[in-house]
């Protein structure tokens, strides 16, 4: 009888075991199609300015004897090299997250500092484009990868002060929330006197590539990568990014943060250590 006790535990770790291994090479598999996938839509991404690239450097010749078409062929070329740039700069912080397990190394930060640092970085780019950058910020600290979190305070500062009119403000500010479970959350938002996102589009700005409407973006030199980036980052960090309004008078983003090491992760480490 214990024999037959011991093969049948036996066959069913067995079967635990190999159902592990299914769902791994399942995950595997959907990485991989992702990962083509990207490489699809970054590659045709990259074709556009490229190619208006080359178009404008062919025409140099042609307007050789001309300083106001040079200038505007030079023009060009300038605006479309720099949305190349963004698009190759986006592309790498997003497949280093997809293509290689993205390790965050979360720790207890001070928030208000990286908050204040973020709003520096982009203060010159909001005088060039007249707008004021506000920050209301309460002590606090976060759960969260200080590299990952300026980048997603940025993302969002950036599209504040991109999809702004001139005389405009962004609005940085950030909150202690208690969640529906009693933890603590730090909530930082993010809202702007801007132009809006109309109502269709709201669930899909961030999906990777989508652009409210291709016009807007090319002024702008948008890639479309932004929010789902900042989205990718939330997530890996036990956190949250939402389009919480948006309308005629400007849209609010709000990103939600663990203040402390969340649970989950503390019972896996005091496992680990046992
Ligand atoms: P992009 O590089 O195009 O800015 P994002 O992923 O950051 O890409 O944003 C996706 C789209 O959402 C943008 O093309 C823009 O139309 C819209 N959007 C993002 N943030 C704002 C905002 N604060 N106000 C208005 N529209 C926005």
């Amino acid at each position: 009888y214990e024999m037959s006790e011991n093969i049948s535990s036996s066959v069913s770790q067995l079967t635990e075991e190999k159902q592990k291994l299914l769902d791994a090479i399942d995950r595997l598999q959907e990485l991989e199609q992702q990962q083509k996938q990207f490489i699809g839509n970054i590659s045709h991404e990259l074709k556009t300015p490229l190619t208006s690239i080359l178009a404008y450097a062919d025409l140099l010749e042609m307007y050789r004897d001309d300083p106001f078409l040079l200038e505007e062929a030079r023009g060009q070329i300038s605006k479309e090299a720099q949305r190349l740039f963004q698009l190759v700069e986006k592309a790498l912080q997003l497949s280093s997250m997809d293509i290689y397990e993205f390790e965050t190394h979360a720790e207890q930060v001070e928030l208000p500092p990286i908050l204040q640092e973020a709003a520096a970085r982009l203060e010159a780019k909001a005088e060039q484009s007249h707008i004021t950058i506000q920050s209301f910020l309460t002590d606090g600290r976060v759960w969260a990868d200080p590299e990952n979190l300026m980048h997603m305070v940025l993302n969002l500062l950036d599209n504040g002060i991109k999809y702004n009119n001139p005389g405009g403000s962004v609005t940085l500010s950030n909150e202690v929330k208690h969640d529906e479970h009693g933890h603590d959350r730090m909530v930082i938002k993010v809202s702007d006197t801007g132009i809006g996102i109309p109502e269709d589009a709201r669930e899909r700005i961030f999906d990777p590539f989508y652009t409210v409407s291709s016009d807007r973006s090319r002024v702008h030199g948008g890639t479309g990568l932004g929010l789902s980036l900042v989205r990718n980052l939330a997530e890996k960090q036990q956190g949250s990014v939402k389009l919480v309004e948006s309308g005629p008078g400007g849209s609010t983003f709000l990103i939600s943060l663990p203040m402390n090491r969340p649970q989950s992760s503390e019972v896996i480490s005091a496992e680990e250590g046992s």
